[in-house]
């Protein structure tokens, strides 16, 4: 997916602006892997061979975006991902 055509999503839950997070790209300079953040709810996307995971959470299976988070540790610098929110390191969500 093209950086234009992220840059354009916003939150399905809040409309707020998303943060990009860049792991790999193609050869086009595309997004193939990396994740957007909601700073509003907290909310973490995984964009998974170029396409952002944007579904509501009773559609999404932790199981399976876990192994992919688990890669992505280094990038995400000490952060942890609770119910599809990013948290600070030593953050413990509401929930
Ligand atoms: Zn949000």
């Amino acid at each position: 997916m093209k950086r234009e055509t992220i840059d354009k999503l916003c939150c399905p839950f809040d409309r707020s602006d998303l943060e990009l997070t860049r792991i790999t790209e193609d050869l086009d300079g595309k997004i193939d892997e990396g994740w957007l953040h909601c700073d509003q709810c907290k909310r973490i996307y995984p964009i998974v061979k170029g396409i952002p995971i944007m579904n509501p959470d009773e559609y999404r299976e932790f199981s399976l975006e876990q192994p992919l988070l688990d890669r992505w540790q280094k990038h995400l610098q000490g952060r942890r991902v609770k119910d599809f929110r990013l948290l600070d390191a030593g953050e413990e969500g509401d929930t």
